[in-house]
């Protein structure tokens, strides 16, 4: 989607719905009118419309200015990808509406589960992404086997009764030193995604660390460098 062209016409059609719902506004009025418009418009550009969570654009400008103050402010924070587990057999067994069901439920328990600076979004079709600011790995991997058996303890109803869903997470500390940009780091997560698939399914795998500490630095420096590890949950 165009957002420069598209948000406008978006905009005065949002506005326009709202102004023949009052008749004569005052200028306050207008003014809260406005407000709703631009809230209609925040909910549609960043909000995925089935779960409530970030869509994916919102997610990679998240992502981008993540790494930026994890570079700048020197403190890690840790990425998660989640990908239910045969998801295409439970939605040919049980249906496509229980399978929105499932993404409604999930983004519910990401919602729960997690903290308010926390930043969950669904990334694709049955895949979840979820940025956890100033985590190091300790409480990255806590996190996500939170996650994880909140969900696999979750009693979803089916049409048939109670189903049993599982998640596979991939995840990883990202550290102020590292060079990877948003696109190399998440492209590391998928694969550990991957690995967590391979080793079985409803299963993590994580990484503390993607690549090796700068050289030389006196303990100081280095000390500074994991000051992230120090505030870690
Ligand atoms: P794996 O354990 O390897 O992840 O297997 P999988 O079946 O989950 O993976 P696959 O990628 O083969 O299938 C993903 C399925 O997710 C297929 C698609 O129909 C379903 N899906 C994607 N988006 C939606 C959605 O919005 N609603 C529903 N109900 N299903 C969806
Ligand atoms: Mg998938
Ligand atoms: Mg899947």
């Amino acid at each position: 989607m165009n957002l420069a062209s598209d948000l406008p016409e978006k905009a005065l059609f949002a506005l326009r719905e709202l102004y023949q719902k009052v008749e004569n506004p005052s200028f306050r009025e207008k003014l809260d009118l406005i407000r709703q418009a631009y809230e209609v418009l925040y909910q549609e550009y960043s909000k995925d419309f089935l779960t409530g969570l970030y869509n994916r654009r919102s997610f990679e400008e998240a992502l981008e200015k993540a790494i930026e103050r994890a570079r700048r402010e020197e403190i890690s924070f840790t990425l998660l990808m989640l990908d239910i587990d045969h998801f295409k057999k439970i939605n040919d067994t049980y249906g496509h509406d229980f399978g929105d069901q499932v993404l409604r439920t999930i983004g519910q328990i990401l919602l729960k589960t997690l903290r308010k600076i926390d930043f969950p979004a669904r990334y694709g079709g049955e895949e979840f992404t979820v940025i956890l600011p100033g985590t190091g790995p300790h409480g990255g991997f806590g996190a996500a086997r939170r996650l994880k058996r909140a969900i696999e303890s979750y009693p979803f109803e089916g049409p048939q009764g109670r189903v049993k869903i599982t998640v596979s997470i991939g995840g990883a500390t990202y550290r102020p030193y590292y060079r990877l940009g948003a696109r190399e780091f998440l492209r590391e997560v998928d694969r550990l995604l991957y690995s967590a698939k391979e080793a079985g399914r409803n299963a993590i795998a994580f990484k503390a660390e993607l690549e090796p500490a700068p050289e030389g630095l006196t303990q100081a420096e280095r000390a500074l460098l994991f000051r992230g590890f120090k505030d870690e949950r």
